[in-house]
């Protein structure tokens, strides 16, 4: 195989990352060949390891190593208030906040009529038994601003009132159309803190 097929492989696969362009997985490609070939083995195993050692939380479904996550198995967290949110990423920005002691649930997605996900695509099987079984009192539904978190905010509301829980909606003082990852985290906290029965 000649070298332009094999870079250009390389090229194409890191372009698939988000926010890396092509021009970006070309400067990618040069500086991995100018690494040591023990830098480049140690990466493209830790790269594997992500997926061979890290599965969704049996309770949660945040990344864990284990079978129930860190935040789960925390003696010190307050079981019956639950954070519902997006996606992991979303659990590491309010955990950024230090301002929130409760356990969460991610959906691991959110409905979105443009990709034909509608409700019965998300994941909130696990949080409507553990409400069922009044594991909860309080939920507080952190999904993005934008149309689709709206969206799936309103659908989680509609399941989950028949049951016996407070339902909250973080509080704005969030622009509208933002993502929770890239909120700062004052005003994350401060929307946790000034969350909204709903
Ligand atoms: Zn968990």
């Amino acid at each position: 195989m000649s070298f332009s097929r094999i870079f250009n492989e390389l090229v194409k696969s890191l372009s698939c990352l988000p926010g890396v362009g092509r021009r970006s997985a070309e400067r990618m490609a040069f500086h991995l060949l100018k690494m040591k070939p023990e830098e480049v083995k140690s990466l493209a195993s830790k790269m594997q390891d992500i997926h061979n050692h890290i599965k969704p939380c049996r309770i949660c479904n945040n990344f864990s190593t284990n079978e129930i996550c860190s935040i789960c198995s925390d003696p010190k967290r307050d079981k019956d208030i639950v954070c519902v949110v997006e996606e992991p990423k979303d659990i590491m920005a309010i955990e950024k906040t230090y301002g929130f002691n409760g356990v969460y649930h991610v959906l691991l997605g959110s409905i979105s009529p443009i990709e034909g996900i509608g409700g019965e695509g998300l994941n909130i099987g696990k949080l409507v038994e553990r409400t069922a079984r009044r594991e909860i009192n309080e939920i507080i539904i952190s999904t993005d601003s934008d149309n689709e978190g709206e969206l799936t905010a309103q659908f989680l509301i509609q399941k989950l009132s028949p049951y016996k829980v407070k339902i909250y909606r973080i509080a704005m003082g969030i622009p509208l159309g933002t993502q929770i990852e890239y909120i700062d985290s004052a005003t994350l906290g401060k929307a946790l803190l000034e969350r909204k029965l709903v």
